[in-house]
């Protein structure tokens, strides 16, 4: 686990980082569990509850490339940005990405051909020296996959500005602020009347 050299995290998980040199003509399976302490996560940054896995076939292509195929799936969550009520996110991807040595970066594959790399929408990454780390890619998967506002509901409401509840339940008494199209906003106003009928009359 921690920052290497270029600022990069690196996967603290040592079966995902694969030595190219070793990959057999047939390829390689790898099949790993995935969790917080592999993908270098901090607590913050995501919920993982239990072991997710990454399965994959590992081979050795034309010019120093690897190809990787596999599948990825992880159970995440995270804080609703609204309520924040913890909110579960499954990944659960097919991944198809290319390994290029990083001295192909820079000439063979920054004219056309790289463009013709981009437009078959291909994921490329470059590697430096004989180690591929699958952990940093898979991290990188894990974190684009979360959403940019995390909602438990597309129409969450939120918490009452006034005393913290959660308005998604009819618990508050405070009165509503706005109008909304939520068919659950009759019953938290059914609430608000019931306990302010007693003293306002509306
Ligand atoms: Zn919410
Ligand atoms: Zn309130």
């Amino acid at each position: 686990m921690g920052q290497s050299d270029d600022g990069r995290v690196k996967s603290a998980s040592i079966m995902l980082q694969v030595s190219i040199s070793k990959i057999p003509t047939e390829g390689l399976e790898v099949d790993e569990v995935v969790n917080r302490d592999v993908l270098a996560l901090a607590a913050e940054e995501l919920s993982i509850a239990d072991n997710g896995s990454f399965r994959a076939h590992v081979e050795r292509a034309d010019a120093g490339s690897v190809h990787v195929r596999g599948h990825l799936h992880l159970n995440t969550s995270g804080p609703c940005a609204r309520c924040l009520a913890e909110t579960p996110l499954l990944v659960d991807q097919e991944l198809d990405l290319f390994f290029l040595p990083e001295s192909e970066a820079l000439s063979e594959y920054d004219d056309e051909e790289g463009a013709e790399l981009q437009d078959r929408d291909l994921v490329v990454t470059f590697y430096k020296g004989d180690v591929i780390d699958l952990g940093a890619v898979v991290r990188e998967h894990v974190l684009l996959a979360q959403p940019m506002k995390r909602l438990c509901r597309e129409d969450c409401k939120g918490v009452c500005p006034t005393c913290g509840a959660d308005r998604n339940l009819p618990a508050c008494a405070c009165p509503a602020p706005a109008k909304s199209e939520s068919p659950f906003s009759s019953i938290a106003l059914l609430g608000t009347v019931e306990r302010a009928s007693g003293k306002n009359a509306r």
